[in-house]
């Protein structure tokens, strides 16, 4: 059986956007380099995240958890997602908003435990071998009960094995008996036996296994008969939530290849504690065994003044497990009340958390950043754009928010054909019929746009203007 890559569920759109960032762009003394992994400007707080890194790498995070606080849209998000990259491409992020909490559904502990477990990464390190050999007589001593070269007691089988490197006996689980005694295993048949990182898992006649294994084929390297198969070490990224999901209704073995040969078959029921705690068993057990190496990820909380004193609570106990990620929290409230209390706080975050907190500010952008941000933006969404109508786009995202540019879907809008005249219709028309072809913006595009939308200050603005008209 071969172990496909298996991609960690959804939680991709969240991160679409942020496609351009690629780390945090620092030099190798830690300093910013003012336009570099797709970030730009942010410097202080690009070099304290740098520090963080550092601070992770060295295990000294441990129970504690970052905060990044600032405006809208200042790159709170771009910043926890370049953490990450720092921390290395195959490690786990998690995003997450405080609001998700709250469901009819799901309690609010279980949704923060489902994300906890999406951000910690396992890394599975198999390696297959294939022996091969001629089953032999056993020793006296081992010959009770045996038939033709191997016998079973309770706990395991043995067989007695002629290879190139000598005769021995080998004590193979109980399971393969019946494989041997439905292949008539005899004294002088030669046999193969494939191991999955030391542990037995087939045996079989040399045929059949030849054509069962596709020994042929290029992974199991053709060698002399009587000697080691050897197949290339498979290295398997999953998080634990795949392996709760995967396993969510037991089935078949306890051992790290069963738990994600059900990878395989998706399907959705409960995860319970107890699954979970049988799952981390079996993980630990891996990871002792050095078959299995746990990868800390990032789970990435925005707004986290939306969470209230029980998930808080929560949190404060979970930062401390020894299978915590590194846990980042974002928001851009001052003071505030904590939710469920009538507690004011500085972020709307209880003090006792508070404490276990490092804090990064992050600030708005000036008109030469946000510009700069736009134009790797365009160039990531592959829009020719004017400097002209960058310029402008710029002036907007000082009165509005670079989040309103970025993901009010002005991109989309300014595919329209210059010069024409559109309604919100026509324009949702176009971009789907003509995405390929218009590939240019200007000025009196956005213009005609800027007209159709409005972002959140206008808004606001606009009702406090009209509020006899509507209804309260
Ligand atoms: P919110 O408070 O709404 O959660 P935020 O502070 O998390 O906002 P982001 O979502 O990270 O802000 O930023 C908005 C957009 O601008 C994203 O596409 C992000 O990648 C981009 N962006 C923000 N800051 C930078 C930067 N310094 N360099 C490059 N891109 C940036």
């Amino acid at each position: 059986m071969r172990i496909e890559e298996v991609q960690s569920a959804s939680k991709k759109q969240r991160i679409a956007t942020h496609t351009h960032i690629k780390g945090l762009g620092l030099d190798v003394n830690g300093n910013a380099i003012a336009l570099s992994a797709g970030f730009v400007g942010q410097m202080a707080a690009r070099e304290a995240a740098g520090i963080v890194v550092d601070m992770i790498r060295q295990k000294k995070m441990a129970g504690r958890a970052l905060l990044l606080a600032g405006p809208p849209s200042t790159g709170k998000t771009a910043l926890a997602l370049g953490i990450s990259q720092e921390l290395g491409s195959k490690v786990p992020f998690c995003p997450m908003v405080g609001s998700e909490v709250y469901s009819s559904e799901v309690k609010k502990t279980e949704v923060l435990m489902e994300n906890f477990r999406r951000a910690i990464g396992l890394r599975i390190k198999e390696t297959k071998e294939v022996y091969e050999g001629e089953v032999t007589e056993l020793s006296p001593e081992e010959s009770e009960n045996t038939t033709g070269g191997y016998g079973k007691s309770i706990s395991h089988v043995i067989i007695g094995l002629k290879t190139v490197k000598g005769t021995k006996q080998l004590k193979l689980d109980p399971t393969i008996y019946d494989a041997l005694i439905k292949e008539k295993i005899a004294v002088g048949d030669v046999i193969y036996i494939e191991a999955n990182s030391g542990a037995v898992k087939r045996v079989g006649r040399c045929d059949a296994f030849a054509t069962e294994f596709d020994l042929e084929a290029e992974e199991y390297v053709p060698i002399p008969k009587g000697e080691v198969h050897k197949k290339k070490e498979i290295v398997q990224d999953v998080t634990l939530h795949d392996l709760d999901a995967a396993n969510a209704r037991p089935q078949g073995g306890q051992d790290i290849l069963s738990l994600m040969g059900q990878m395989m078959k998706p399907r959705k029921t409960e995860i319970t504690d107890k699954l979970r705690q049988e799952i981390n068993k079996v993980v630990n057990r891996y990871i002792d065994e050095g078959v299995a190496e746990l990868v800390p990820g990032v789970l990435f909380i925005d707004e986290v003044h939306m969470l209230d004193i029980e998930c808080f609570s929560y949190l404060n106990r979970a930062l401390e497990s020894s299978l915590s990620p590194i846990v980042i929290f974002a928001t851009n409230r001052g003071i505030c009340t904590v939710r469920g209390t009538d507690m004011n706080s500085p972020h709307g975050i209880p003090v006792d958390l508070l404490d276990r907190l490092v804090i990064i500010r992050t600030e708005t952008y000036g008109p030469t950043e946000m510009i700069q941000i736009l134009a790797i933006r365009a160039q990531v969404e592959e829009i020719d754009i004017d400097e002209d109508s960058l310029a402008y786009l710029g002036e907007i995202g000082q009165q509005a928010s670079l989040r309103c540019e970025l993901n009010q879907s002005y991109f989309e809008i300014i595919y329209a054909p210059p010069g024409m005249q559109f309604s919100c219709y026509h324009l949702l028309v176009l971009w789907q019929k003509q995405m390929e072809e218009i590939r240019f913006a200007r000025h009196a595009d956005l213009d005609e746009v800027t007209s159709l939308y409005l972002d959140a200050k206008s808004s606001a603005r606009l009702l406090q203007e009209q509020q006899e008209r509507y209804i309260t």
